[in-house]
């Protein structure tokens, strides 16, 4: 017999019994079946999914949603997925904590964001995404979209098992939020219209990499308050930021690097700018708008 519970008490950090987030709003039971078509996902994974597999980001257009009837889980499957469903709820938790108090202690509200979960397709206030998309945070109704097939992805695709990896994306997407909230999305992209798509996408960079710093941040303020992490925790979001730079993902889909072309930063970028929150805890280090080396 699969003894899934065991198995994922053994790999999972610290999370089993732990508070879970209300601000979850669970889509998966819906599929993307019948949507409109319409409207573009503001790119974070999708951007990167477009370019490394060729696309040109200029001519993204709306995201299919999957017209296909979705095959129905198997039991173990449907457990599988209600388990990273609660992982995810647990680390959305964290984060709220660890965020409230930051924002606190600089006198103002954190505003906590949804997360939607969903399977195959969703609508956004950004437009449709499918599964493929990857996760994404819509600036425009401050809601979070995982598919949580993703995770599978990260252990079997990018080579980024463990519950630490998963928990690293649901950070990065609350950075965004995090950005959307302190007005940098909302200045960068004012920026990026004035700009060539050369320097447009290095800004689009630089708040990647910003988001990977606040995940940082907030994995060091929840390890400080909570005790979270297991030992090779930090190495398995290190491993994931590894496997999911812009670089590596080029690389297995094309054979070679193009870096103009880069729009979430290279592996060793997003491990240091990870790593650099991690270690300072403090918000204020993170202009990676300023790093020489952009
Ligand atoms: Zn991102």
């Amino acid at each position: 017999m699969f003894t899934l519970n065991n198995h994922l008490k053994s790999i999972y950090m610290k999370w089993i019994g732990r508070r879970e987030s209300s601000n979850v709003d669970d889509r998966r039971g819906f599929s993307g079946k019948g949507l409109a078509a319409g409207g573009g996902i503001v790119g974070i994974i999708i951007y990167l999914i477009y370019s490394f597999l060729g696309g040109d980001p200029g001519q993204m257009g709306p995201s299919p949603i999957p017209q296909t009837e979705s095959t129905p889980l198997s039991t173990e499957q449907q457990a599988a997925d209600d388990d990273r469903a609660k992982f995810v709820r647990v680390v959305l938790a964290d984060t709220e904590d660890v965020w409230n108090k930051l924002f606190a202690e600089k006198g103002s509200d954190y505003r906590e964001p949804t997360l939607v979960l969903f399977r195959d397709g969703v609508q956004s206030a950004c437009g449709n995404a499918s599964s493929a998309s990857g996760p994404f945070y819509c600036p425009m109704d401050n809601k979070l979209y995982i598919d949580l097939s993703f995770y599978q992805e990260l252990q079997e695709k990018f080579n980024a098992p463990g519950d630490f990896s998963m928990a690293y994306v649901v950070a990065h997407e609350v950075g965004h939020h995090i950005q959307t909230l302190m007005g940098t999305s909302e200045k960068v992209s004012r920026m990026r219209q004035q700009s060539s798509e050369k320097e447009g996408n290095r800004y689009s960079v630089m708040l990647e990499l910003q988001a990977d710093f606040y995940a940082g941040v907030w994995a060091h303020h929840a390890q400080r308050m909570k005790g979270i992490l297991d030992e090779g925790d930090i190495e398995e979001a290190l491993r994931a930021a590894n496997a999911i730079g812009d670089d590596r993902l080029q690389k297995q889909a094309t054979g070679q690097v193009v870096p103009d072309a880069f729009t979430h930063g290279t592996s060793a970028q997003r491990m240091y700018w990870f790593k650099k929150g991690y270690e300072t805890g403090d918000i204020n280090q993170g202009n990676t708008f300023n790093s020489p080396d952009l």
